[in-house]
């Protein structure tokens, strides 16, 4: 089985509001994207298709063919347009908001029903380089993804080996004084889209969760002297993407946490999925 993935953006802008909510409910569901005036994106659009290769082309779909679609489907109907009032399913439904999860699902289903059968598997939408939606056609089920920043210093360090053991494994990281990173946490829940605020967790129920458990307990700090959860721990990034899935996880709920990914620079990174 191939997979290809092709990438197209295009401009739009629209609001999130529910009209029986009041005003200071809609900032505290949608925050500022509740501007009764609009607000806008540089959206980036990734369709991956899967399939097996044509022996006589060699190819698992002609690109020309699937630009025409994208071109037709999504470019027409979102690029340049406001989506509230000019999109042809969000300007007939309005209480269909035009969020990052309802636009992911509704390009899929325009591309859904001009493929073959089976060969769409993925449409990710990028809202901003730091959230994006996943969707792979299961009914209404959506991985939101948003990526966080933060500073901090470690020294890799076990306690159950010798200091010699711990050179020769850890080389320089083994460094007494330290040393540091800025690292990307990408956190993903998944979830229906709820129906009545097209989205499948609060914005500010991710930033919340982050700006407490992980920002006030790990940024700009020194995990292995400042956080009591490295106290014995070595600060790996196995063994922290693990502590912050165990800090975030609960203060996330009901929202199902799917998988963290931290990047301690940018050559590698880990994901963890929780122990289930
Ligand atoms: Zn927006
Ligand atoms: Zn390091």
């Amino acid at each position: 089985m191939y997979y290809l993935t092709r990438q197209i953006a295009f401009e739009a802008s629209h609001y999130n509001r529910i009209s029986e909510l009041s005003d200071t409910e809609n900032y505290e569901l949608f925050g500022a994207a509740a501007n009764p005036n609009s607000h806008g994106h540089n959206y980036v659009l990734e369709v991956m298709v899967k399939g097996n290769v044509d022996a006589n082309d060699g190819m698992v779909i002609n690109l020309t063919d699937l630009d025409a679609l994208l071109k037709s489907e999504v470019n027409a109907n979102y690029d340049h347009k406001h989506l509230n009032s000019q999109h042809p399913v969000f300007s007939a439904n309005p209480h269909l908001l035009p969020t990052c999860e309802n636009i992911t699902i509704d390009i899929w289903q325009r591309l859904a029903t001009s493929l073959t059968e089976g060969l769409l598997h993925r449409v990710r939408l990028y809202e901003s380089s730091t959230t994006f939606v996943d969707y792979y056609g299961e009914d209404r089920m959506v991985y939101h993804t948003k990526v966080y920043e933060f500073s901090a210093a470690h020294r890799l360090h076990s306690q159950v080996l010798t200091d010699e053991e711990n050179q020769e494994i850890f080389g320089k990281c083994n460094n007494p004084a330290g040393h540091g990173h800025n690292y990307v946490l990408e956190v993903t829940v998944k979830g229906k889209v709820d129906e009545k605020t097209g989205l499948v967790v609060g914005l500010n129920v991710l930033d919340e969760a982050v700006e407490k458990q992980v920002y006030t307990r790990f940024d700009y700090k020194h995990l292995n002297l400042d956080a009591p959860e490295f106290e014995t721990l070595n600060p790996t990034s196995e063994n922290f993407v693990k502590v912050l899935w165990d800090v975030l996880e609960p203060n996330l709920r009901p929202a199902v946490l799917h998988r963290l990914r931290l990047r301690e620079t940018p050559k590698n990174h880990f994901d963890y999925y929780g122990e289930s």
